[in-house]
């Protein structure tokens, strides 16, 4: 029996790097796995084909309340109501803060931080009215730390962990949790086009010598999830190999 049998988990961005290790791990542990799909439902398909797992994709632009809506009405109406959250969902768009326009800033800040809300705000009451439901939200060692060239993503990543601590606050007597996991580097697709040289220049800054491993943000991810992590909530977890520890 896996530890979250029964349970329907919606992932957002489950097509990128880090989402595809979370959704392979929540299935791998027994949940129906739905996804979001925002660049194209062709890709998204061909996705899904490569995968080893059932997964329901729904098209859906997290950075717009109302498609958030409209996502949630058509997965209770096809498969019920959902029980784990990952907001998962990200994007850069780098520069540095003299070059920073306000279109780049409100790509990343409406992406990565109202996305929060936007799907969030759709799901909490079908949680709390079960009286169990876990949200993990996905933000970034560079919102803890600040990242030169990234002053929305820096901003839009710290500003996730407040929002996961109030929320966590509201919802904590119904059995719903809510945590923040922040990633150092991981080796994804992204991470692993920058050139050789730059590569090798930030695993010199990471104490345990290497990237993290999708597959490890997924195996945290998935612990929060679990009924074994019921008195984790409000909390920001670093996977990062100590690059940035406070
Ligand atoms: P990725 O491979 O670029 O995947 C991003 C995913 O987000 C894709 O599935 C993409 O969907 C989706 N997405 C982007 N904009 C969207 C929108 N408006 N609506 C719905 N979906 C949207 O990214 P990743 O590296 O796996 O990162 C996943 C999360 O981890 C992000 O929040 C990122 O900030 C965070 N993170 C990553 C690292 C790292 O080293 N990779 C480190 C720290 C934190 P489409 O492909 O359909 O556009």
């Amino acid at each position: 029996m896996g530890k979250l049998d029964n349970k329907i988990a919606l992932v957002t961005g489950g097509t990128g790097g880090i989402g595809t290790a979370i959704c392979q791990r929540l299935a791998d542990d027994g949940a129906q796995i739905v996804t979001t799909s925002f660049g194209g439902v062709e890709k998204a398909e061909i996705w899904r084909q490569n995968q080893n797992f059932d997964a329901t994709i729904i098209k859906c632009d997290v950075s717009n309340y109302d498609d958030c809506k409209a996502l949630k009405e058509q997965i209770e109406k096809d498969l019920g109501v959902v029980d784990i959250v990952v907001n998962n969902a990200g994007i850069t768009r780098d520069g540095s803060f003299r070059k920073m326009d306000a279109e780049k800033w409100s790509q990343v800040i409406n992406t990565n931080l109202n996305s929060a809300f936007n799907i969030s705000h759709q799901f909490v009451e079908g949680m709390t009215g079960k009286g169990y439901g876990r949200i993990v939200n996905i933000s970034s060692i560079n919102g803890q730390k600040g990242q030169f060239g990234q002053t929305n993503y820096s901003a839009a990543k710290a500003g996730v962990h407040g929002f996961t601590m109030a929320l966590a606050q509201e919802v904590a007597r119904k059995g719903v949790t809510v945590n923040t996991v922040s990633p150092g580097y991981i080796a994804t697709d992204m991470v692993m086009a920058v050139a050789e040289e730059i590569r090798n220049q930030i695993i010199a800054q990471i104490p345990i010598g290497r990237l993290g491993k999708p597959e490890e943000i997924a195996a945290l991810v998935a612990f929060l999830c679990s009924d074994d992590a019921g008195l984790i909530t409000g909390a920001n977890l670093a996977a990062n190999g100590g690059q940035h520890m406070h």
